[in-house]
């Protein structure tokens, strides 16, 4: 990389007897001592981790990543009888942070207020109501963005934001913003990897529970999966097409949509690796748009007098 050593050198010009020695010894030989300045000074490991960062560093990172940052989404709500209430956040983060270490990029810290009503009536939910999830949420990018992260990757873990996330990435259409939100909502696999046991499994069923023996195999009790039942109840008569708030309970009245038991470690770990890969990809495409911002403030400005637009 070239941007690490430049960054270094900088550094070491600020302070005065570095700059005087420089100027010294490159004086005779100029260009010899520059390349070998850039040769050898080997490219300092950046955490990915926003927290773990100095200020300085902090800055380093955001110029290392593009400004691009990811911004892992999970909740906190009952996962079965086996699994921990922070199932698709320890889930989430595991992906994201793997992904942003093999693509580099600044991973904000936990993050856990989403939509998750329908699981108000079990121990361990922490709901936020309707009107703070949007406003934390925006409050959030906003920062991020202020502190460089132009580009901001939010990576859901958790199914019952799949409505919440595209309406807040399509409200950033009301005013203009200086960054762009992208939102990556895959955490499964549709073909591929060792063949699945179950047909339903859409909440702590086989295939979460074998992806959380992968991120966290301490936290997973698959002893107790089938202490309840994962199956669907089915107890709405309604066509398809017509959708209610109360849908999930009336199917998976137990939050647990599956069974937990028919994972394995092989499934997990196929499953993660799918993940990581698609996250990875994720943060490069985003890193390569070149177009959304641009369009997005053509459209800012346009959008202050719509009688000018022609077709
Ligand atoms: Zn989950």
């Amino acid at each position: 990389m070239m941007t690490t050593p430049r960054t270094t050198l900088t550094r070491s010009l600020r302070k005065p007897s570095f700059f005087l020695a420089f100027l010294i010894v490159c004086s005779a030989f100029w260009s010899p001592c520059f390349l070998r300045a850039q040769a050898t000074t080997p490219s300092p490991k950046l955490s990915v981790h926003w927290e773990e960062l100095t200020a300085s560093d902090f800055r380093e990172g955001i110029h290392r990543s593009q400004g691009t940052c990811l911004l892992p989404f999970g909740i906190l709500e009952k996962h079965g009888p086996h699994l921990p209430l922070g199932t698709d956040l320890l889930d989430v983060r595991y992906a994201a942070l793997h992904a942003a270490e093999q693509e580099y990029a600044v991973v904000f810290p936990e993050y856990y207020f989403g939509q998750i009503a329908e699981a108000r009536h079990e121990p361990g939910t922490m709901a936020y109501s309707r009107n703070l999830q949007l406003a934390l949420l925006q409050e959030t990018t906003d920062e991020m963005a202020r502190n460089g992260c132009k580009k901001i990757l939010i990576v859901n873990g958790h199914g019952g934001n799949d409505s919440l996330l595209p309406f807040f990435a399509q409200t950033q259409l009301d005013k203009p913003h200086d960054y762009v939100v992208y939102v990556f909502d895959e955490r499964t696999p549709q073909h591929g990897g060792p063949a699945k046991k179950t047909k339903i499994d859409m909440h702590a069923g086989e295939s979460e529970t074998s992806k959380m023996m992968i991120s966290r195999p301490d936290t997973v009790h698959q002893d107790r999966a089938a202490n309840e039942s994962g199956a669907d109840q089915a107890r709405q008569k309604l066509p398809e097409d017509v959708y209610t708030g109360i849908w999930w309970y009336t199917r998976f009245p137990n939050h647990y949509s599956g069974d937990g038991s028919a994972a394995t470690h092989e499934l997990g770990e196929y499953q993660m690796n799918w993940w990581i890969d698609s996250v990875v990809k994720a943060i490069r495409a985003v890193k390569a748009d070149d177009v959304s911002l641009k369009l997005q403030n053509e459209f800012y400005e346009k959008s202050t007098h719509p009688l000018d637009t022609q077709p």
